[in-house]
């Protein structure tokens, strides 16, 4: 049997004669980063491709996480969910910001509205969910808990590109939301992230923020940082956003297989779609239950790899469990035990535009024990 490598992601990458054009006309304008030609495009496709008013670019998803923060000044503690990548609370950390975890709901890995309140203090400043997976958060009842006690919501939506609910940007929940363009995400510049913001106001003030604060030649207004993303991957970025769409069509497909693939397999469960949610397929998990499947996730996962099939345990260990956060008060097992329970269950399958009929095959061969 065919024993080739099947990773867990490959990037989207732009077709080299389309991108030799683009570096070509860069190259003759000689401007290559600070707002130039193609970031300015890249931002107007892209608050069209998301049914967003505005979006400013970054040189990576982390750092509008931190001027998000920053921007909103939000202070002392901010609630949110140890069932995410480590960025989501180091953001929090690099604003001397206490990060305060609360359980997650089973039914879209998102933080449990649920939860909320009880974790809420009169230092509580704000709530960061995170659509993992690109699953939507219950978002009208995060911002009624939100409005309630005068909270600012800032989404990490890392992987929620071009995630819909009822024909709606999900993007467009709360006071921002962020996303990452690293190369192992649905859409890439390589690397990359933006800040989507409701008004000009906040535009501009951010624009200022991702560079160093200047607002014109000799004027400073705020201490700010630099997350300018540059020409070259701006134009990465309108390539790639021409093919998103075939790539997220082909993440379906994958899915539709692994969902048919997987219905009889006992101890092993998965997502359905949402109804009138537009998914965009970013990753594939399944939760494997031990005592029915007769194996452990660990198990499971060393069998793909021994099979040259590479999964990945996302998210684990949680974020609470890492040295720097492990000693918090909320992260405790006790306080958060569905995101345990999830973290040691969950393995998401090899999922990219790529994977052919054959790969689906042999991974779903090694699934079935
Ligand atoms: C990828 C990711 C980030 C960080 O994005 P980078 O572009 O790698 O800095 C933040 N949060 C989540 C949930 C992510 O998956």
């Amino acid at each position: 049997m065919d024993n080739t490598q099947i990773t867990v992601t490959s990037p989207l990458l732009p077709d080299l004669d389309e991108l030799d054009a683009y570096l070509r006309d860069i190259w003759s304008r000689k401007w290559i980063t600070n707002n130039g030609h193609y970031h300015k495009e890249l931002e107007a496709a892209l608050c069209e491709y998301l049914k967003v008013p505005y979006v400013s670019l970054f040189t990576n998803g982390t750092l509008p996480l931190i001027t998000a923060l920053q921007a909103l000044r939000i202070t002392g503690e901010v609630i949110t969910t140890p069932f995410s990548f480590v960025a989501t609370t180091h953001s929090l950390w690099w604003n001397g910001i206490k990060p305060v975890f609360v359980d997650i709901d089973p039914s879209n890995c998102g933080i449990n509205p649920d939860c909320i309140e009880a974790a809420i203090t009169p230092r509580t400043t704000a709530i960061m969910p995170v659509h993992c997976y690109g699953k939507p958060c219950d978002t009208k009842r995060i911002q009624d808990i939100a409005d309630k006690y005068g909270l600012r919501v800032i989404y990490d939506a890392a992987h929620a590109f071009g995630v819909e609910v009822d024909g709606e940007g999900i993007l467009n929940a709360g006071d921002m939301s962020t996303l990452s363009f690293h190369a192992t995400k649905v859409y890439n510049t390589i690397e990359g992230g933006a800040l989507i913001m409701h008004d000009a106001r906040t535009k501009q003030r951010i624009d200022y923020l991702k560079n160093f604060g200047f607002a014109g030649e000799t004027t400073v207004v705020a201490p700010g940082i630099n997350g300018k993303m540059d020409e070259v991957r701006s134009a990465v970025g309108l390539i790639n956003l021409r093919h998103v769409d075939e790539a997220i069509e082909a993440r379906h497909r994958v899915a539709i297989a692994y969902r048919e693939g997987l219905r009889d397999v006992p101890g092993i469960t998965y997502f359905e779609d949402m109804p009138g949610v537009r998914h965009n397929y970013s990753y594939f998990p399944i939760f494997v239950d031990p005592e029915q499947y007769g194996m452990t996730r660990d198990e499971l996962y060393e069998k793909l790899k021994s099979r040259n099939i590479y999964g990945r345990r996302y998210f684990y260990p949680l974020i609470s469990e890492f040295s720097t956060y492990r000693g918090l008060e909320s992260a405790t097992r006790e306080n958060l035990p569905v995101a345990h329970r999830i973290a040691e269950q969950v393995i998401c399958l090899p999922m990219h535009h790529q994977l052919s009929g054959e790969d689906v095959e042999r991974i779903l061969d090694a699934v079935h024990n």
